[in-house]
């Protein structure tokens, strides 16, 4: 099942268990806009290379739209449509005033240079500028982005507009970005593990982890489970997998990589095959990377007793029917991975005030909003009488369906 379609059957269940209506059902669904460009760019070599860039903006109702920007071979309509609405319940389980919204370019930015990259982000926001906006549309890095991106972003933006610092987040800190934004997902995940442990009786401490993926999230929420005691024992990406039954040296590990070196050349553990990684035992199970990762191949295998989706829709319905069976607890991405755009609230809420937070402050907020974003599910979990995913979605589902009920629908 592609993306789109797992998304919308979370959406559809969730729409069921709240009763909601069947029209204001299908104007939640269909997204506000949906926006594809042509991106012809000069490649170093004098030849021309052409790309297309997708914005897809799905809700307004709750506040401007908010979502990342993502360069990946596999970006498509779909997967952006996908990822678009999951923005939208994701902002309103973090209850920031956001509404959602998701972009991409099919590419590989491993391929480009830097210069190719730089043109090819300049050529996307000529082409919707128009499009977005401080307090209509406030893109973000995601998969195959980043500060950088979000810098070039805000320099062609500014060109039409005048200068702009709220129009992105995840910026430089040099451009107005915020203290605690790059660990921000995953501290988030960290803080949203925490307090599911918690709920069970125990801790980080006490835990082993399997991290899938080590780019921005599996890196960051490696490094803050290990400060907090948390053991590491398995390790991949796409280069490969590492085990350790000790617990791998998170800081050693991000030093090597941080090197250039390949995960599977690290010294202080073995080499495992990169899809035992996600069936190997262990306590807690963290996908970082794609999404669909878990599905009908492997969930019967998987042996974590607790699955975080620190990445967006990695578990498919199969999956998640197959390990709700087993007992397996999934923590949603709508809820695990939202430390990031509530870290972009702050950065925003920073560059309207001109007043920039300590990072103290930021990582406290931020844990205050996860922490009271878990406790919203566990009351919407109680009340409708279903999992975690389903806590989360009608928790999203019924804020937005408020919002856009009060707004009426007179044109
Ligand atoms: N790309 C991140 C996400 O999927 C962050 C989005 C944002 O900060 O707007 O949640």
């Amino acid at each position: 099942m592609n993306a789109l379609a797992a998304t919308s059957r979370n959406f559809r269940q969730a729409s069921r268990l709240l009763g909601l209506d069947s029209k204001l059902e299908k104007s939640l669904l269909i997204p506000f806009r949906e926006i594809k460009v042509e991106c012809t760019i000069p490649k170093d070599d004098g030849t021309l290379a052409s790309y297309v860039g997708f914005r897809v903006q799905h809700d307004n109702a709750r506040g401007p739209m908010k979502g990342g920007i993502r360069y990946h071979p596999e970006v498509d309509n779909d997967e952006v449509n996908a990822l678009a609405q999951l923005m939208t319940w994701k902002t309103a389980v973090a209850n920031i005033p956001y509404g959602g919204a998701k972009g991409g370019i099919g590419c590989s930015p491993g391929e480009l240079s830097n210069s190719e990259l730089e043109r090819l982000t300049r050529v996307f926001t000529q082409k919707i500028h128009d499009l977005i906006g401080t307090h209509t549309d406030v893109p973000a890095p995601d998969m195959g982005t980043n500060a950088q991106t979000m810098a070039w972003i805000l320099d062609e933006y500014s060109k039409f507009h005048g200068h702009s610092p709220a129009i992105v987040t995840g910026k430089p800190i040099d451009l107005g970005g915020s203290l605690g934004r790059d660990a921000a997902t995953g501290r988030g995940v960290v803080f949203a593990t925490e307090a599911l442990l918690a709920e069970h009786g125990k801790s980080i401490s006490g835990s082993t982890f399997i991290i899938q993926g080590f780019g921005n999230v599996g890196a960051w929420a490696a490094q803050i489970l290990h400060e907090r005691g948390g053991k590491i024992i398995a390790v991949g990406d796409v280069t490969g997998a590492i085990k350790n039954k000790n617990g791998i040296d998170i800081p050693a590990l991000i030093k090597h990589k941080n090197e250039g070196s390949a995960l599977k050349d690290f010294k202080g553990a073995d080499t495992m095959e990169t899809k035992e990684l996600l069936v190997h035992e262990c306590d807690v199970l963290l996908p970082c990377a794609l999404g669909g990762v878990l599905n009908g191949a492997n969930a019967s295998d998987v042996k974590a007793k607790y699955i975080i989706e620190a990445a967006n829709h990695p578990t498919d319905p199969e999956a998640d029917e197959i390990l709700s069976k087993k007992g397996v607890i999934i923590l949603p991405d709508i809820y695990a991975n939202a430390g990031g755009v509530v870290v972009s609230y702050f950065e925003w809420v920073q560059n309207i005030q001109g007043f920039m937070w300590d990072e103290d402050k930021v990582n406290m907020e931020l844990k205050k909003y996860m922490n009271s974003a878990f406790n919203n599910i566990k009351e919407m979990c109680r009340s409708q009488n279903c999992n975690l995913r389903m806590g989360a979605f009608t928790l999203g589902l019924s804020r937005v369906a408020r919002a856009t009920l009060l707004r009426g629908w007179e044109a």
